[in-house]
This record gives structure tokens, C-alpha cells and sequence, in this order.
């Protein structure tokens, strides 16, 4: 004997149950054969809530009823030929009536009782088994209908009823003796108690149901047909990159399946290990799959020791504390037996050596029961003050890792929490069975699909990671930047398995977001079509998708975006910005970023702030991080004025040279923030504080070479005022030409002190050479104390930007 089960899935419409019978034929041409079907998908939760509908005194429940009717008739009129129809759809109108005068019945009473709710719902299974019977009896194939309901027997507890398992065999062997047949059809979920009225066995107990046919029958196998391929690393919906397990033990899917893997409904397994019968998980829409086998013992070399990970995603914990429960025998007793009275489910525990406090974990819906029967069992030491009242904590989760294997293993709870940790995710409490086939951490419910993906991150995908960009600024830089994503996206997924995706884009006028991420082709499309920008709710977002290895990027001049990077690295959002406005505010503002970045183990990475994408930043906190001090800096940090007196001979007028530079967009928006010197203060003032100076602005001298009139008005002004003092510039020039030197602003840092200003540069000077937009920067430092350290190179525009951007990304983004 083989049984097979079909899920709501598969049988949620007639094109799905010719799929079934397809299946169930070709199986049954192989040997005798049981089908377990479950009700048409969704009709469970649809007859629920009529019912509830009904008893709260609403009259859609006739809608619902409708609607579930007519799916019904619908499907007999696709799988049967007309001529044959008739008796059928009369057979399930009567049954549609009969829910019809259920639910009147409930209606007048305004009360649904557990055994009433049982009655109602156990007319999906019934009506789509006798469909199925019906389709197959018009194609003459031999078989017989049989009612679950004489064969399993269980007690009252309507809703999820305990099955009476020797009882059941008894009278399953007995119907197979009087009424042989090569193939049964079963309706799966309902049964009923030794009365004869209907029970259920819990949501999802179709599977349940097979799993005691299988047993009671001695089966040589169980399938379980769905719509996934299997039991997987993790649940599909969540985890994109799940794939199918194609072998796991009896212990193990019992395991995933009691911390919420849905495939398969944890009682199911019990009886089918008991009886040692494979069971198979496989696709109802892709039968040619492998699909998964449980069995006793996977004897197959293991690819690793973790088989899967799952999570229970509305869970409470419950913490009893006192020292009254020190050293006092039977305080865990009591306390599970007040929870046991009043049927609610312990989900894990935890206690601390010192016995001081008892953890337990209950699912959401029972954690205002669970408090009152604890409060109430201990209410004597309660008012004695020995132990206090029962602490609550809602809106939790559980992430499960699961494996047989994961004993011989040492290391794997350093990994899973290691990894939980550099992603922000906070644990709240830990359990781990003694038999180290699970290992659980209790977190926010908010955080618990991150949680999910970071750990298949961690023991699945280990050459594979996902990276999550927000990126803000669009302008020179982030153009190009989209450019070089969009040009690397492919190599990095094929060539480091990276899988980059933009979820958000802005500029100071639209954005857009989204939870697949934007194609990186269109972007400026969906930009224009995207919604007028709102900072906050960008961040919001952000922080809202809550996804791992999230980086923020910030390619504007801002200071609005620059002081939202707080609210992002306390989120563990990576920040990378070529901005410097926060590198460069107030020493406390930089620091506090500084600390967040470390607490919250979120990168802030901003190269791009000094000489564009030189990597300057970078090899400086190096050496500070490796002990050598740094006695001097000496530097061109501005592409602008190395462009301007690199270009400006007297020929052209300075006004004209600044105006060109602008043009092939080397300056800041505002060309006053480079000419003044300011922007070479920020970057001064960086490199200073990189080295470990407490410095401020203000405290940086500037021998500025621009007439105050010049940094006055608008920038038109200043174009305009330019040209007035032309004389001024050309004589800054023809002085230095004299001496046989060029101009060149250089920035200083020794001794604590910075500086910036024009200098006339002799030929012999390491600066004198230093083309077009280059910077130039040197480090005498106690390593390099007479030949600098020197980084050269192009210090301004928009792609070297961009490429020291995309690769503070990567190094934020830790791969
Ligand atoms: P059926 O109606 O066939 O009983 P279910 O909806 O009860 O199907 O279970 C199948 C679903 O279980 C899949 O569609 C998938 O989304 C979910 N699921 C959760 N965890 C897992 C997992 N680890 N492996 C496979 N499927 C999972
Ligand atoms: N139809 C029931 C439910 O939706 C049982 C099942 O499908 O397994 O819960
Ligand atoms: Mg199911």
C-alpha cells in the first residue's frame, strides 16, 4: 500500500485536481493505493470565518457561503462530462445547504462552539474528496469513497483532537478487510470521537491524517504532494535562496516542522517513524522534482551540519522569578502543569543555573491564558512576596537552526550568534535541546525574517550574500555610481556571488523605493515617475525593511542627509558618504557617529571625503591602527585650485578658468567652497582627526588668496566680482613666475596644528609636478620619517568619485 496526500494547493481548482488525478493514476497503477485530499485552498479559513461571521451577528457569512458554493459547482462542471453532472452537483448543493443551516443556526444563537466550528469546517475536506471521487468514477476508475470520519477515532478536543491511535488501527484494518478496493479516497483533517460526532485534528492535519492511514495500513511509503519541491533549507516565502534538502531524518523534519516549517504539520511525523514508512515531500506542479525523503537516518555524507532553519513568528516568554524558587523541588513542575491545565503549548525553556528564573516560550495567542494560570498557581508564594508575578514579553520570535549533526560540530552557536550579531539582530533569550539537534534564540518579532536570512546567509549561502543599497544624490556622482552598479551587478553576483540590489533612490526632489530593488537600467525613469522626496521616510523605509548587510549612501552636499546617519547606523545600516559635512561638524557630532558605527556594528566608511577615490583614508587608519604615528601631513586636496593654477597663465582671465573647472564639474555646487579654502579645511581638518587630533574648524588657520569681496552674494556675484579682480589673480601669478615657482594651495597638519593656504612651489618640490586635477598627499610619519608616504593620482571628478564610493560600499558592506 502507498498513500498519497494532496494540500489545499493542489487541489484549489479543477485544472489543479486533474493534476492530482494524473498523479494519483499513475501511482495507483503501481500497487494499491490510498489519497488523503484536503479542502479546496482557502476554503478552511473561508468556512471559519463564516462561521464567525455568523455568530457575531453578520449576515455577509451568506457571501462567503456563495462564494465557497460556487467554487465547488464550478469544479464538478470542469472535470465531469455534462451528461454526467447532475447527481453530483446536486450532491454538493445539499451539503452547501446544509452549511447554509449551520451557520442560519449559528446565526440566531450568536454562539460558535468548538464542536459546531468543527461540524462547519469539516465540509471542505469532505466535499473535495467526493469531488475528486466523482471525477474519477465518470472516468470508470475503480475505487472506493471512504469517510475518514468511521476511521479515526479521537477524544473531544474539538479544534485538535488527539487521535485514539490503536482504536483507529482497529477500525481501519477492519474497513480494508470488508470493503477491499485497489484505491481509497479519503477526505484528510476530520475524524470524529466515540459518539460518531466530527472532530478535526488541528490546521494543516490532512498531512496527519495520511500519516495514520500510512501506519494504520502498514504502507510502504507516504508522499506528501504540495506546491514547493519539498522541505527546504528554509520556509521559500522568506528566503529566496531556499533550496530543497533532498535527504533529512525522521527527527530533523519533526524538528523544522514544530518550529513552524509548514510543509509539514508536526504530528504528522510520530506515527510514520513509529512505523519506520519513508515519506517523500513532493510538487504537485513539478511531479518530475526529486523532492525531499525523510527517513530514519541520512546515511549520505552531509553537507553540513545544519539541515535547516525555521521560525515561530508570534511567540511570548514567560519569566517566573523569585528566590523563592531557589533550591525548592517542584517550581517547574507546577508551572508546566498550570500551563498543560489550560492546553497551552510550551514552545522552549530556558533556566538559568541558579535556578533564580524560569523562561518559557508560548505562542502569542496564549499568552494572557498562560499568565493567569501561572499568576494563579503560584498566587500563595505570590503574596508572600517569595516569587513575583509572572513577567510578559509580547511580540517575539523564535529562529531555529536544525540538525542532526550539529553535536559533532563545535563552533555552530558561535556562528549563528556571531552572525545574528553583526546584523543588529538582538537575542533575546537562547534554548538548546540536550540532544543539540536545535539550537533556538528568541528575538523581535520585527527582526525575525532578517534573522531567517542572515543565518541561511550564514550556513547555506556561505559564497553567497546579498547586498542592500539606499542611496541618496543623484547628481554627477550618484549617476555614475548607478552606471558602475548597474555595469559590475552581474560580474559580482557570477564572479563573488554577490547579489547587489538598490531598494531605494532619491535626490532632493523625487524618490523611490521598494522591496525587490529598482532595475538598475531604468532607474531614471522610476525615478521621474517616483514620489516627491521625503527624508524621513526614506530613512523610515530603511529601517522598516530591516534587511542584512543594508548600506546607506550618501552622495549629496547636505547637511539634512548627514544628520539622518545617526538614525541608520543605530539600525545597523552601514553608512558610506562622499559628503563630509559630518566627518567635518563638530568633533562630538563626528565621534558619537564614530562610537554608533562600532556599537551597533555598522560600518561608516567615507574614503571619498579627501583626493575622491585615492585611497588615502583608508591606508592612514591603517597605520594609526597598527601603532605609527603621524608627525606630518602635507597636501593638495583640491582638484579645483590644482586645475584652476594649473590652467590659469594670464592668458584667459581666472574668472573664465574657475567657470571651466565648474563645467567639467571638479567643484562644489558652490565654487565659493573651494576657492575659500573651506573645502580644503574639511578635508585637513579629516585627515587630523583620522590621525587623532581633537580638532574643530576653527581651530584650522586659512591664508586665504581671495578677496573677501569675491565670497560675498550669489554665485553670479562672485563670477562677476571674479573679473573685477582679475589684477589680483594675474599678480599672484606673474610674482610666483618670477621666483621660477608655481602656485599650489597646500594644507599642513603638525605638531596639532593645520593650516591652508596659497604657497609658491620651486621645481624641486614633490608638489611641483602635479597635473591637471591630481592631489597629492604625504605622510612623514615614525615608519616614514624622511621619504613620505605618497599618494598621487586624480583627486576630483565624477567616476574616480564614484569608484571610491562602489568601493567603501563593499568594505561597509564587509564581503
Ligand atoms: P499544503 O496546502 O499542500 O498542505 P502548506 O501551505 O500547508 O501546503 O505547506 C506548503 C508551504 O509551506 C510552502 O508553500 C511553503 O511556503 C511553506 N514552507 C514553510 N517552511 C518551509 C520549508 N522549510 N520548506 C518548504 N516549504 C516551507
Ligand atoms: N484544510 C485544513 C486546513 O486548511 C487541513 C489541511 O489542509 O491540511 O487547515
Ligand atoms: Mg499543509
Amino acid at each position: 500500500m502507498q498513500v498519497l496526500k494532496f494540500g489545499g494547493s493542489s487541489v484549489a481548482t479543477a485544472e489543479n485536481m486533474e493534476k492530482v488525478i494524473d498523479i494519483l493514476l499513475s501511482a495507483s497503477a503501481t500497487g494499491p493505493t490510498s489519497v488523503v485530499l484536503s479542502a479546496m485552498g482557502g476554503v478552511t479559513d473561508a468556512l471559519i470565518s463564516s462561521g464567525k461571521l455568523a455568530a457575531s451577528g453578520s449576515e455577509q457569512y451568506k457571501q462567503l457561503l456563495q462564494t465557497i458554493e460556487t467554487r465547488h459547482l464550478d469544479a464538478v462542471r470542469a472535470l465531469i462530462p455534462v451528461a454526467r453532472q447532475s447527481s453530483l452537483l446536486s450532491w454538493v448543493k445539499q451539503r452547501c445547504n446544509e452549511m447554509e443551516s449551520l451557520c442560519e443556526g449559528i446565526f440566531l444563537l450568536g454562539e460558535l462552539s468548538p464542536r459546531t466550528l468543527d461540524r462547519l469546517v469539516s465540509y471542505g475536506e469532505w466535499l473535495s474528496s467526493y469531488i475528486v471521487s466523482g471525477a474519477l468514477q465518470s472516468r470508470e476508475v475503480p475505487h472506493l469513497w471512504a469517510d475518514s470520519r468511521q476511521l479515526i477515532r479521537t477524544d473531544s478536543s474539538f479544534g485538535n483532537a488527539k487521535v485514539d491511535m490503536a482504536q483507529t488501527r482497529l477500525l481501519m484494518e477492519a474497513y480494508v478487510y470488508e470493503f477491499p478496493s485497489p484505491l481509497y479516497i479519503l477526505p484528510g483533517f476530520i475524524a470524529s470521537n466515540a459518539k460518531g460526532v466530527t472532530t478535526t485534528l488541528g490546521r494543516g492535519g490532512s498531512d496527519y491524517t495520511a500519516a495514520l492511514v500510512a501506519a494504520s495500513l502498514h504502507a510502504d511509503v507516504l508522499e506528501i504532494w504540495t506546491d514547493v519541491s519539498g522541505m527546504m533549507t528554509a520556509d521559500p516565502r522568506w528566503v529566496s535562496h531556499a533550496r530543497v534538502i533532498d535527504r533529512i531524518s525522521y527527527q530533523e523534519a519533526m524538528e523544522l516542522s514544530h518550529f513552524g516549517a509548514k510543509v509539514v504539520y508536526p504530528p504528522t511525523i510520530q506515527p510514520v517513524m513509529d512505523a519506520g514508512i519513508p515519506v517523500w515531500i513532493k510538487n504537485t506542479f513539478a511531479p518530475r522534482d526529486p523532492g525531499t525523503l525523510i527517513e530514519h537516518e541520512v546515511r549520505e555524507k552531509q553537507k553540513g551540519p545544519v539541515r535547516g532553519i525555521s521560525s515561530i513568528n508570534d511567540m511570548a516568554l514567560l519569566s517566573l522569578e523569585g528566590s523563592g524558587m531557589v533550591g525548592v523541588p517542584g517550581v517547574a513542575g507546577r508551572l508546566f502543569q498550570a500551563l498543560a491545565s489550560q492546553s497551552i503549548n510550551v514552545i522552549l525553556i530556558t533556566q538559568g543555573s541558579s535556578e533564580f528564573s524560569i523562561c518559557v516560550g508560548v505562542a502569542g495567542n496564549d499568552s494572557e491564558a498562560a499568565q493567569l494560570a501561572v499568576n494563579t498557581a503560584f498566587g500563595y508564594e505570590i503574596g508572600l512576596g517569595s516569587i513575583q508575578p509572572v513577567r510578559v514579553e509580547n511580540h517575539l520570535a523564535v529562529v531555529a537552526l536544525v540538525g542532526d549533526n550539529m553535536k559533532s560540530h563545535p563552533g555552530i552557536s558561535g556562528r549563528m550568534f556571531g552572525a545574528l550579531g553583526r546584523n543588529g539582530v538582538n537575542v533575546r533569550a537562547i534554548a538548546q535541546g540536550a540532544s543539540e539537534k536545535n539550537i533556538s534564540a528568541v528575538v523581535a518579532a520585527e527582526d525575525v525574517k532578517k534573522a531567517v536570512n542572515v543565518l541561511h546567509e550564514a550556513f547555506f549561502e556561505t559564497a553567497y550574500k546579498q547586498l542592500n543599497l539606499y542611496i541618496v544624490g543623484l547628481g554627477n556622482v550618484g549617476a555614475k555610481l548607478m552606471d558602475q552598479l548597474k555595469q559590475q551587478q552581474y560580474y559580482l553576483l557570477k564572479h563573488t556571488r554577490l547579489q547587489l540590489r538598490v531598494m531605494g533612490i532619491a535626490n532632493s526632489r523625487k524618490m523611490v523605493l521598494s522591496d525587490q530593488g529598482i532595475d538598475l537600467a531604468t532607474w531614471q525613469q522610476a525615478l521621474q515617475d517616483g514620489q516627491p522626496m521625503d527624508l524621513d521616510a526614506f530613512v523610515e523605509e530603511a529601517r522598516r525593511q530591516n534587511l542584512r548587510n543594508s548600506v546607506f549612501v550618501d552622495n549629496t552636499a547636505s547637511a539634512l542627509v548627514a544628520s539622518v546617519y545617526d538614525r541608520l547606523l543605530t539600525r545597523s545600516i552601514a553608512v558610506v558618504a562622499c559628503n563630509k559635512i559630518a566627518c567635518s561638524s563638530r568633533f562630538a557630532d563626528y565621534q558619537r557617529l564614530k562610537f554608533l558605527s562600532r556599537d551597533y556594528n555598522a560600518n561608516f566608511c567615507f574614503e571619498t571625503n579627501v583626493g575622491a577615490g585615492l585611497p588615502v583614508i583608508g591606508p592612514l587608519s591603517d597605520m594609526v591602527r597598527s601603532g605609527d604615528r603621524v608627525d606630518r601631513i602635507d597636501a593638495v586636496l583640491s582638484g579645483t585650485l590644482n586645475f584652476v593654477f594649473n590652467n590659469y597663465d594670464g592668458t584667459r582671465p581666472f574668472a573664465e578658468v574657475v567657470r571651466q573647472a565648474q563645467e567639467e564639474g571638479y567643484t562644489e555646487p558652490d565654487p565659493r567652497l573651494d576657492l575659500g579654502g573651506t573645502d580644503v579645511m574639511r578635508k585637513i581638518l579629516i585627515l587630523a582627526r583620522e590621525c587623532g587630533a581633537e580638532m574643530e574648524m576653527d581651530d584650522i588657520t586659512n591664508n586665504t588668496f581671495m578677496p573677501t569681496s569675491c565670497m560675498e552674494g550669489s554665485v553670479d556675484d562672485f563670477y562677476r566680482e571674479l573679473g573685477v579682480q582679475e589684477a589680483h589673480f594675474a599678480s599672484l601669478y606673474q610674482k610666483a613666475r618670477a621666483n621660477g615657482r608655481i602656485l599650489k594651495f597646500v594644507a599642513s597638519f603638525a605638531g596639532g596644528k593645520a593650516q591652508v593656504g596659497l604657497q609658491e612651489v620651486s621645481p624641486e618640490h614633490g608638489f611641483y609636478h602635479l597635473y591637471g586635477k591630481d592631489n597629492v598627499v604625504q605622510f612623514y610619519t615614525r615608519r616614514y620619517p624622511q621619504q613620505p608616504l605618497m599618494v598621487k593620482g586624480a583627486g576630483a571628478g565624477a567616476d574616480v568619485t564614484a569608484s571610491g564610493v562602489f568601493a567603501d560600499i563593499i568594505r561597509a558592506a564587509r564581503i
